[in-house]
């Protein structure tokens, strides 16, 4: 069965957020190009791909390119029929480290069935496009913090970087200079408007920090840069790693994400300046609907059983966690699960460097138009040091305390279940659960410590 991108996008497969698509022939030759990669991202965030010619490209970008679902995680059996990733050409990138490769992401169809209804960026798409349809184009900005390791995953790569109070610290991010810069020339060469970087709150622990674009267009530089981050680290001889929580009593790797929505007409919906913290009504709503729908978020955005060692914990050795425990929002205070550190965004602190860059991007917008739909109020707003004075506010859920809590109130929220897609929330909560079987099925030394003798 042939789909071209066109009967694609016509069964409801989204395209990126871009007018100019160019034609995969044309832009392997004008930029020499031998191979593309054309990639999806199955349910646990993993990034798949295969490698075509130039000269095959021209029939992958009119029928896609072939794969056995089954073989990763999408809930697909091994009797289901092919799977196509459609190339969407509206995301093609040279790789800047490899210039004879490019990188497109696809959007993935079962053969003679349509779309793959669990697949995560359509899931995104068809939240694009809802947003579209009232008038309004969420937009995005997030912040994937990350270790650089040695090879075997096991140490700080940098064995000098051992300050208690590690953020920022100068002397260390010069010390992996070429690794940062490298990754730095790579964005402004691919014109994404990199405007820092810097050493963060763990030792080895690191942030670059580009500009804010459509959810789509984000999702697909978020994949991208885990793939260019890795890439990068492995051909200095290091490992980059976004695991939530790879060294316990350190901060996490966080991965926030500033939202703002706006208009047609190019206005910035949340911006009122007549408005406390300058968040307008729509603000607030959308707001609103993170705030009642965050329970249910915890497992999109922290999907792995380590993702529950970053929110939620102690101190760790640098001070504080920089991640939240609880459904509280604020002014421009980092100890809250929502910051608003400015006019016309805010900020959800909740989601770690395991988020799907996809579900991450599709759960804001289903949480936030479900919040400007029914009007909600994000309700008070606390100013307090959460991580110092969080027992004084008792009417704010704690985030859910383990992957298995995440899925249950994942499981409970049926309108956010609706929003994202029947099929997609069933696939999820089927495949977490597989995993936290899985892990729980696992034998530890913890255990054998604490039990033998019992
Ligand atoms: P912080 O560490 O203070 O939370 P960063 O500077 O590391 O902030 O990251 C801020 C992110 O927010 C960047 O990706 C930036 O482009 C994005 N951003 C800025 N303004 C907006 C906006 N109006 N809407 C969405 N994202 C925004
Ligand atoms: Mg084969
Ligand atoms: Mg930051
Ligand atoms: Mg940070
Ligand atoms: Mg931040």
């Amino acid at each position: 069965c042939a789909l071209t991108i066109e009967a694609a996008a016509m069964a409801g497969v989204p395209l990126a957020g871009t007018s100019w698509i160019p034609d995969l022939v044309e832009f392997a030759r004008e930029k020499g190009v031998k191979y593309f990669m054309i990639s999806y991202t199955d349910l646990f965030g993993a990034q798949r791909a295969k490698l075509a010619p130039a000269q095959a490209i021209a029939d992958m970008q009119e029928n896609g390119a072939g794969f056995a679902g089954f073989a990763t995680w999408l809930d697909l059996t091994p009797a289901h029929p092919d799977m196509l990733g459609m190339p969407d050409a509206a995301s093609v990138i040279q790789l800047p480290w490899k210039k004879e490769v490019a990188w497109v992401a696809s959007n993935c169809v079962m053969s003679g069935n349509g779309p793959l209804d669990q697949a995560p960026r359509n899931v995104l798409g068809k939240l694009v496009a809802e947003a579209a349809g009232m008038g309004l184009e969420v937009k995005t900005g997030v912040e994937p913090e990350f270790f650089l390791l040695t090879p075997d995953g096991k140490a700080i790569s940098d064995s000098a970087d051992t300050a208690v109070k590690p953020c920022y610290d100068q002397q260390a991010i010069l010390r992996r200079y070429d690794v940062i810069a490298e990754i730095s020339d790579y964005m402004l060469e691919l014109g994404w408007e990199p405007y820092q970087s810097d050493h963060e709150d763990a030792n080895g622990q690191f942030e670059m920090n580009w500009k804010y674009d459509n959810a789509m267009a984000t999702a697909d530089k978020h994949s991208f840069f885990k793939f260019m981050t890795r890439a990068v680290a492995e051909k200095h001889g290091l490992r980059a790693t976004f695991m939530p929580k790879p060294i316990m009593g350190m901060t996490g790797n966080g991965c926030h994400a500033h939202i703002s929505v706006w208009t047609r007409d190019g206005r910035n919906a949340f911006s009122d300046d007549s408005k406390d913290l300058s968040l307008s009504d729509e603000g607030r709503h959308f707001l609103g609907g993170i705030m009642k729908h965050a329970s249910a978020l915890a497992l999109p955005c922290c999907p792995t059983v380590n993702s529950y060692k970053r929110i939620n914990a102690p101190r760790t050795s640098s001070g504080a966690t920089w991640a939240p425990n609880s459904v509280t929002w604020t002014g421009n205070n980092r100890t809250h699960m929502v910051r608003v550190p400015g006019p016309g965004r805010f900020e959800l602190r909740l989601p770690d460097g395991a988020v799907n860059p996809y579900l991450l991007q599709a759960v804001i917008i289903a949480a936030g138009l479900s919040g400007l739909k029914s009007k909600a109020d994000p309700g008070r707003r606390w100013d307090i040091d959460m991580y110092a004075e969080g027992h004084t506010v008792t009417d704010a859920p704690k985030l859910p305390l383990n992957l298995l809590d995440a899925i249950r109130a994942f499981d409970e929220d049926t309108e956010l279940k609706g929003a994202l897609g029947d099929a997609f929330s069933a696939a999820f909560i089927k495949m977490k659960t597989q995993e936290w079987n899985a892990y729980t099925a696992h034998l530890t030394q913890w255990e054998r410590e604490t039990t033998l003798d019992i």
